[in-house]
């Protein structure tokens, strides 16, 4: 699976993230919510994001007109980006994570005042991805992915250390001043003269310049990725918090997830739902480009170029010296994984991407977790499913991700979800509205059925009955964290 949140970041500031880089239980109480509409990042950061505007000056730093100008450029876009991706909801400020992931750093920081004399702005990026990123200014931000994926305070700690190395070593700034340099270079001018003169081939050629730029970038930021490394461990030891190399080897692993099996033929968790899948619709029925053979066994170990951080290896001996003798782990509080998988869930399902959302769902059913929340993300799912093949767009609902990156058994729901007839999903719609689960479900979910239910049973006039359904349930549950859905039809 790329990891979504890492393909967001323009190119500039994704070169540090974690990755390329590295990189029996309570129910949650059914009242309390997961949180409000007004804890996204729109409303609460609202003013962090005024402030980034007033702070983040671009500093006067060549007497060179041309690469000051291109350098502001690139300081405008970063702020720009972030200025974006809080409007975008990107982040949350749930208060059981935040103050879980905000204590870890604050652990980082006391521990070394010296190099981190001001305490960072933390951010909880909703994205599965297993992942962190650093984007200097002193802002760092942690994905609900790594949190949900993360076996221990520790792991979690790592990665933050890793991700404040960036920003302390000035690794981000260094980034655009090396860009600006290079784009407004007298050798970058010159090859471009000569893609210019050149009458053929100027594709190609163009091509060219840019992957020998990004080769020599790559080489460099090998370099940066182990100080990040070698320094974070030196962060953690002054903290008192405990290092384990091993912990990059399983960090690698980490975008692999939709690759681990289920305990269960697909069908068998449809079944308790009352919606009987068909063995045929996991398969697929004809054979074209996207269909060919293909063996999954075959499928363990990838190529190095499909990986998304191929050097963990080399990280993980690197630093297995700095390694501390009988460490013991500290477990995550099983609300706080409980709370941020729930976040990159309901994420997955707001974005559509269907299949991933409810694998999701099948891999916590498969550790025995049997909170009534995910009955109701499974209601939603098939309800979003049909929604889309009426709007004739349940193949980009689907999101269909390669086989490279996925089971067996992903890649039977993928095709089920693709093939399960209109009329079979207009069932599963109806029988899943009045299972029992139900009666578990605070008002605002209740509130969401019978908006899915308006979506969906709507016959003439269509869009004005769903703008005033979703209108009816913003209003109703105006703090809702569903109201995000609601949202996407109001007009
Ligand atoms: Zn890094």
């Amino acid at each position: 699976m790329p990891p979504t949140a890492f393909l967001r970041l323009p190119k500039a500031l994704r070169l540090f993230s974690l990755f390329c880089c590295l990189a029996a239980v309570p129910a949650l109480a059914q009242k309390a919510q997961l949180y409000t509409y007004q804890d996204l990042s729109k409303t609460a950061y609202a003013r962090q994001k005024d402030s980034l505007k007033k702070f983040w000056i671009c500093p006067t730093l060549y007497t060179e007109k041309e690469t000051q100008k291109k350098y502001r450029e690139i300081w405008d876009g970063r702020a720009a980006y972030i200025a974006t991706a809080i409007d975008n909801n990107n982040y949350v400020k749930e208060d059981e994570v935040y103050r879980y992931v905000d204590g870890i750093l604050a652990n980082l920081v006391s521990g070394n005042q010296g190099m981190l004399p001001q305490k960072p702005l933390l951010l909880i990026d909703r994205s599965a991805a297993v992942n962190a990123y650093a984007i200097g200014g002193n802002i760092i931000a942690v994905n609900a992915g790594l949190i949900s994926f993360a076996e221990s305070r520790e792991e979690i700690a790592l990665v933050i250390a890793h991700e404040l190395s960036h920003n302390i070593l000035q690794h981000p700034d260094q980034s655009m001043r090396e860009q600006a340099e290079y784009f407004t270079s007298a050798e970058y001018k010159k090859s471009l003269d000569d893609v210019l003169k050149n009458e053929y081939q100027r594709f190609s050629k163009l091509k060219k310049i840019f992957e020998g730029y990004s080769i020599d970038r790559s080489r460099h930021h090998r370099y940066h990725e182990s100080d990040a490394d070698s320094l974070a461990v030196v962060l953690l030891k002054n903290s008192h918090i405990g290092f384990d190399a091993r912990f990059f080897l399983r960090l690698d692993s980490a975008d692999m997830q939709y690759r681990q099996p289920l305990a269960h033929p697909v069908k068998a968790y449809f079944s308790p739902y009352n919606m009987q899948l068909e063995d045929a619709w996991t398969q697929k029925r004809s054979k074209g480009l996207s269909t060919r053979n293909y063996n999954f066994q075959d499928n363990n170990k990838l190529e190095d170029s499909l990986k998304t951080h191929p050097d963990c290896d080399a990280r993980y001996a690197a630093t297995l010296k700095a390694t501390d003798a009988g460490l013991n782990l500290t477990a995550i509080p099983f609300s706080v994984k409980e709370k941020a998988n729930r976040i990159l869930i309901w994420n997955l399902f707001d974005d559509l991407k269907l299949t991933a959302c409810l694998y999701r769902i099948f891999l916590e059913k498969d550790k025995g977790n049997n909170d009534p929340w995910y009955d109701f993300m499974v209601h939603n799912i098939v309800q979003g499913l049909y929604y889309s093949d009426k709007q004739l767009n349940r193949f980009r609902s689907i999101a269909i991700v390669p086989k490279e990156y996925i089971s067996k058994d992903y890649y039977a729901l993928q095709t089920a979800l693709e093939q399960i007839p209109r009329e079979n999903l207009q069932q599963f719609c109806s029988v899943s509205r009045s299972l029992a689960f139900w009666q578990s479900l605070p008002a605002d979910a209740v509130g969401l059925k019978s908006l899915m239910a308006a979506l969906n049973t709507g016959e003439s006039n269509e869009d004005k009955a769903n703008a005033s359904a979703a209108k009816a349930f913003l209003e109703t549950y105006s703090n809702s964290m569903y109201c995000e859905f609601a949202n996407h039809f109001k007009q």
